[in-house]
Parts: structure tokens; sequence; C-alpha cells
């Protein structure tokens, strides 16, 4: 008998395939997806979680992240921008890379400083690896931040990059002041229409099986109830993948749950102690 847990989240993978972008971060999001999938492609799991677990080391144990994409995720600079509301499209504009804006900060400011500093402390972490290990995860950065027109030179400087680049003392800098990501000027990034291209993915049938017609059927109020008190049953279901498809249905047993949460929080909440 197979893990339930492991059907969920296997279904839950399979349902995200057929998400269509919505809005130009997702967009953006799902065209470095793809350069990111490109650029791990020839590399081995061993290594990849190396990388990760090199970064994570790097970044201190309060701010691990689950994947590369996630280490190097320029949205992580993006709060209230307006990409997150604006219709799909192919042309973004993200705030400058942390390492752009090291290179021409000024020499005496904090954020100079600060930016030796987690070079100085990238580059121990570093040394286990060779160069061409390095230019690898060099290309993982590229891909996952959307910076792909440009090359390193040699060592010192993809190591100023990753190191810039993932550094979580630099998003805390971001954090308690933002203007110098906010005076440098913008990156203009250009890239192909994802969701003409995830639709024709779609109809094509590469990636997830294409739908039968029963699937494009909502469902049932009691449906709906039955799957907000265990997701599980979702899963069980004949056409579970409607509700990828489907924010009607979507909306419907958000609310649901909601009620749900509500009540056990009237009713519950007094008595019930917190699960450790
Ligand atoms: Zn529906």
């Amino acid at each position: 008998m197979e893990n339930p847990n492991t059907d969920v989240e296997k279904m839950i993978e399979e349902l995200n395939q057929y998400m269509l972008p919505s809005t130009l971060m997702e967009c953006f999001d799902a065209w470095r997806e793809e350069a990111y999938k490109q650029a791990i492609r020839s590399l081995p799991k061993s290594s990849l979680g190396w990388f990760l677990d090199m970064l994570n080391r790097f970044r201190g144990p309060e701010d691990r992240e689950e994947s590369l994409l996630d280490v190097f995720d320029p949205s992580m600079f993006t709060v209230d921008h307006p990409p997150w509301q604006s219709p799909p499209g192919t042309v973004i504009e993200l705030p400058a890379l942390t390492s752009e804006i090291a290179a021409k900060a000024d020499r005496e400011s904090e954020f100079a400083e600060a930016a030796r500093e987690e070079v100085r402390e990238f580059r121990e972490h570093a040394d286990l690896s060779d160069d061409e290990e390095l230019m690898q995860l060099g290309a993982i950065a590229l891909a996952g931040l959307g910076d792909q027109k440009r090359t390193f030179q040699n060592r010192e400087a993809v190591i100023r990059y990753l190191a810039l680049n993932a550094s979580s003392r630099m998003e805390d800098l971001w954090v308690s002041d933002d203007s110098e990501w906010l005076e440098a000027p913008r990156r203009r990034i250009e890239f192909p229409d994802m969701l003409a291209w995830r639709k024709e993915q779609l109809l094509r049938g590469y990636g997830p099986p294409s739908l039968r017609e029963q699937e494009l059927i909502c469902y049932s109020e009691d449906e709906i109830r039955r799957f907000g008190l265990d997701m599980r049953s979702l899963f069980l279901h004949d056409r579970p993948r409607h509700l990828a498809i489907c924010s009607r249905c979507q909306t419907r047993l958000e609310s649901w749950m909601k009620q749900l949460r509500d009540f056990d929080k009237q009713t519950l909440e007094p008595t019930r102690r917190p699960e450790a």
C-alpha cells in the first residue's frame, strides 16, 4: 500500500502543472522555473543537494531555504510591486540585483561594508568547491534570478555574485532599509509568452495528461463540503483535477474551509492546546 501522503503530494505536484499563470509575476516565475530546469538538467541530484547545503550553511539556520530556486528568487525584493497584480505579459521590471547595487555602492556605506563581509564569508564556504562547480552554481543562480545575459569571467566574479544574491544578511538589510534597492535603476527583463506556452503544452499533452470532458464539470455542494472536511476525499474523487482549472470551485472550497476554521475557533479554541 502506498503512503497516502505521498499520493497527495504527487497529486498536488501534478495539479500544479495545469496552473496557468494569471499575473505578470506568475509568468516571470514560470519562465525562471523553466530556465532553472534547463540549468540543472545535466547535474546529479547529489550536486544540487550539496549546493543547497552550502548556501544554507552560509545563510544560517534561521534562513534556510527548501530549494535553490527559492534561494535565488528575485521576487524576494518586490513587496507591493505592481507585477503581482498586473495581467500576464512578457516584460517585467524588477529591482536591481543586490550584486549590481553593491558594484556601484559608496565604499564607505553600511551597504558596501555588509557586502564585503558577506563575500568574505561566502569565500570560505566556497573553498570546498572547484571552479567548475561554482560555475554550475552560478548558472543556476542566473536562471533563478532571470539574469541570463550575464556571464562570469572567473572564480572571484562568480563568488561575489553568489555571495551577494544568496545572502540572508543582505535581505535583512533590505527589510530594514530598502532605499538602495529603490534608488538603483531597475532591471527590464523580456521573456517568452509563458501563458501561451503553458496552454500549448496542455493542449499538446506535454507534461500532465490531457483532461477528460467530465473533468470540466463543477463539484456539487456536498462534494465541496466533503473536501473541506477531509482534503483526502478530494484526491480520492474521480476528477480531482477539476480543482486546478476552476477558480469558481477553488473559491467555493476556500470559503467553506474558512467557515470551518471560524467555527473551530469559536467553539474549540478555549480548551484546545496547541499541538507541539
Ligand atoms: Zn468548478
